[in-house]
């Protein structure tokens, strides 16, 4: 079964850009457009992975990962940072807030379901609902 990724992210093209590469690749999605939702979503609705803009209205990214962490419910999965904070040190600061990776927008509509998959163990990655063994 392919994983279900929660997106949060205010900016509607780049959560429907990302939104659209998950499920071309075979994962479902949970939608939040700003970190509010997203904590609730995240402990609610228990997906697999976050996905997670750091600048964002009413929670920044910052908060959602730090408010998260103060919550026993919540069950400890990925988050990646999906973020045009791109300046030397953003990464550095994005990875001591907590994140388990950084990757900055404009993201590479190429390459960017393998990053968000390194992070997914084998039987949650999109191809494995496709193409079962
Ligand atoms: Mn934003």
């Amino acid at each position: 079964m392919s994983a279900r990724i929660l997106i949060i992210e205010d900016d509607a093209a780049s959560h429907a850009l990302v939104r659209y590469l998950l499920e071309a690749a075979g994962y479902q999605t949970l939608s939040a457009f700003d970190g509010a939702v997203g904590v609730r979503m995240a402990l609610d609705r228990q997906p697999d992975l976050l996905l997670c803009d750091l600048q964002m209205p009413v929670m920044s990214g910052y908060q959602v990962i730090q408010t998260l962490q103060e919550y026993a419910l919540w069950k400890k999965v990925p988050v990646i940072a999906v973020t045009a904070f791109s300046m030397a040190g953003d990464r550095e600061k994005t990875l001591a807030a907590g994140f388990d990776e950084h990757i900055s927008k404009p993201i590479s509509p190429q390459h960017f379901v393998a990053q968000v998959e390194a992070f997914l163990p084998e039987s949650l990655r999109g191809g494995a609902a496709v193409h079962p063994a």
